[in-house]
């Protein structure tokens, strides 16, 4: 733990709270996926191939919370900011539903 000012940093913070930057965050893992067109997207042209996607996965936590949050963005944008516990809860799940359809 290194202090921030206002708290010390939770052992996944990389940020050098600059400015009295109260918010910490971990290295952003940055995910080549891929994905299905949208429905709209094969509206038109059904034959549309599986389409490349990069999702960037963040661990954050503001200085006044008492938990970590996981935040999973599309090109900036958060898609999804879940609790720990939960983001834990969607990994499993994932990895059940894959491997389920492993031959
Ligand atoms: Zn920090």
């Amino acid at each position: 733990m290194q202090p921030t000012g206002t708290s010390p940093c939770p052992n996944w913070c990389i940020s050098l709270h600059l400015d009295g930057d109260t918010l910490h965050h971990g290295e952003t893992l940055a995910l080549q996926l891929t994905r299905r067109p949208t429905q709209g997207e094969r509206r038109f042209r059904p034959d549309l191939p599986a389409m490349p996607i990069t999702l960037e996965l963040v661990t954050h936590q503001d200085a006044g919370e008492t938990t970590p949050w996981i935040a999973v963005l599309h090109e900036g944008t958060p898609v999804l900011d879940l609790a720990a516990g939960s983001a834990s809860s969607l990994g499993d799940a994932l990895q059940g539903f894959a491997a389920d359809t492993a031959i």
